[in-house]
């Protein structure tokens, strides 16, 4: 590499690509904020890499992306190349691109964070996908040889797209089940078009058909299918049923007129923005009908901190709330959510209140909310997960006034009853228990059922889901290398 690539950084900055103008964001744009690089910009950008030899954006990646090699693909102008590479470590590398929250994961890792600003990594991820699918790039399965072996993966979130992607490079036939009509789990229904515009998905499900993937939608499993019959037909089956289970906070006054809880909010404000339904099947025990209030010109107040609370915020700007705050009991160190994702909200005019504890909801007339009580804390010792304790102060208790009241306080995974007549075991927590004692990763307490994501790991991350979905892959590819009879194919 020449002196001049290897000190670019020096005269090129980081930028990441234009945002759609803030006017337009809190007018009520839902398009999604982040523009794509030109190859020019994108050229500028991947060569502000150092190449540092110790690529700790490797490292930090929950997939291990092959960044550095990559990005200099990208600087050649071998983008065919730069997507193949892509995807031989990410599934979902343009979902990934534009989702993971960079700061904590591979641009948190990079060393131009020393003063100068790390690599735009996500928003090359990006380009090149989108690039290559424009211009025809497919995966190439042309050397793939069937195995004869099939395997039913129930949820069409990242796990289990992932997990069937993996599935047929290795030659398995993988048919995907989902109780809704659209593929992609919470990047469908949950995740805001502002951050994932919904074609993106459109695209990625055109790829996985080309691949063979099948997909059977609007099936539930449990109830339009039994689970036996899927043991019976297929030769495993991989779980990636993800985490629905709201965390409910108990405060006094969440039933009351004007309180939403957060994913049903995003779910139902989605399906109007898209004009995509998840066909009226139950979310975290909330039917996907519920109607929204007006939120024009209302005071919204959201409590959490993490992803699903910033989303809800920047949706409420967009609605045309009044005024939205945002309260976290911790300090903004400790907030879960994106750093990037705060900043956005910040720009949007969010107003962030934090070591704010809510302890009742309240209401002046008896039936609408009216305001948050809430008391200050402030960080004490570590609990059993390491994050330090927000400790209410005596004394310090005050009114945050309120229309509306948003929860966004996280979700658990909430493991469905067929599971337990198969003898499969969760932890209380309802994370299904996978590995250990003898099985593969992946492999639950039944020799044939596999699971990964959210409900395995608990509410989690896109990318982490990725990798649980492809590794399991892997695990299911390996047991079924080393059986003799393959079952027989019964699928029409
Ligand atoms: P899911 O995406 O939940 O998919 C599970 C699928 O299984 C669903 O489609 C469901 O319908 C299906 N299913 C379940 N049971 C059955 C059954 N019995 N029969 C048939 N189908 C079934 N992560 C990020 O990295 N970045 C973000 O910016 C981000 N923002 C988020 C915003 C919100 C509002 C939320 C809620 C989460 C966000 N996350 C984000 C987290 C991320 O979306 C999840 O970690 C990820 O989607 C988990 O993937 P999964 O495949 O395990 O589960
Ligand atoms: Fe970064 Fe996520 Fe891409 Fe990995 S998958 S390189 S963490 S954006």
């Amino acid at each position: 590499m020449s002196k001049k690539q290897v000190f670019q950084f020096l005269d090129v900055p980081r930028d990441m690509p234009r945002k759609v103008p803030l006017q337009l964001r809190t007018d009520g744009d839902w398009n999604e904020l982040y523009g794509r690089f030109g190859q020019a910009e994108a050229v500028h950008q991947a060569g502000r890499c150092l190449d540092c030899g110790n690529p700790y954006c490797e490292a930090k990646c929950p997939v291990h992306n092959y960044i550095p090699n990559w990005l200099a693909l990208v600087e050649e102008g071998r983008i065919l190349e730069a997507a193949a590479l892509c995807h031989e470590t990410n599934p979902l590398p343009e979902m990934c691109g534009r989702v993971c929250p960079q700061d904590r994961l591979c641009e948190g890792a990079c060393t131009l964070n020393a003063g100068f600003g790390a690599v735009t990594i996500g928003a090359v991820e990006k380009y090149i996908v989108d690039t290559a699918f424009e211009q025809g790039w497919r995966p190439d399965l042309s050397k793939v040889a069937s195995t004869g072996r099939r395997v039913a993966v129930i949820g069409a979130g990242p796990a289990g797209l992932a997990c069937a992607d993996r599935l047929v490079r290795a030659g398995i036939a993988a048919t995907v089940f989902d109780r809704y009509e659209q593929i992609g789990g919470l990047l469908q229904f949950g995740i805001p078009s502002f951050k994932l515009d919904k074609s993106v998905i459109d695209t990625r499900r055109e790829v996985l058909e080309e691949m063979g993937v099948r997909f059977r939608l609007g099936i539930e499993v449990g109830r339009d299918v039994a689970i036996g019959s899927l043991l019976s037909d297929y030769d495993a089956v991989f779980l990636g049923l993800g985490a629905y289970r709201y965390t409910d906070g108990g405060l006094p006054g969440q039933d009351l007129s004007g309180v939403l809880p957060a994913l049903p909010f995003l779910v139902q404000n989605g399906r109007i923005v898209t004009g995509r339904e998840p066909h009226g099947r139950a979310i975290a025990g909330w039917e996907t009908s519920l109607s929204l209030p007006d939120l024009a010109g209302k005071r919204v107040v959201v409590l959490g901190g993490g992803d699903t609370g910033m989303d809800c915020v920047r949706s409420a700007v967009r609605l045309g709330a009044a005024s939205v705050t945002c309260a976290y009991r911790r300090d903004e160190a400790n907030m879960p959510g994106s750093a990037r994702e705060v900043a956005n909200a910040r720009e949007e005019g969010v107003r962030f209140l934090f070591n704010r504890q809510p302890l009742a909801i309240e209401s002046a007339d008896g039936s609408r909310a009216s305001g948050v009580r809430v008391v200050e804390t402030r960080l004490g010792e570590p609990d059993a997960n390491g994050r330090q304790r927000a400790e209410p102060i005596a004394g310090s208790e005050s009114l945050i006034e309120a229309d509306v009241v948003i929860i966004a306080f996280g979700f658990s995974p909430r493991p469905p009853e067929w599971l337990d007549t198969l003898g499969v075991k969760a932890r209380e927590n309802g994370r299904l228990i996978v590995g250990g004692e003898g099985r593969l990763p992946y492999q639950t307490s039944h020799p044939r059922l596999f699971a990964g994501g959210d409900c395995v790991r608990g509410a989690d991350l896109v990318v982490t889901a990725v990798q649980e979905g492809r590794d399991a892959a892997a695990a299911i590819a390996r047991m079924l290398r080393s059986e003799q009879q393959p079952v027989a194919a019964l699928d029409a």
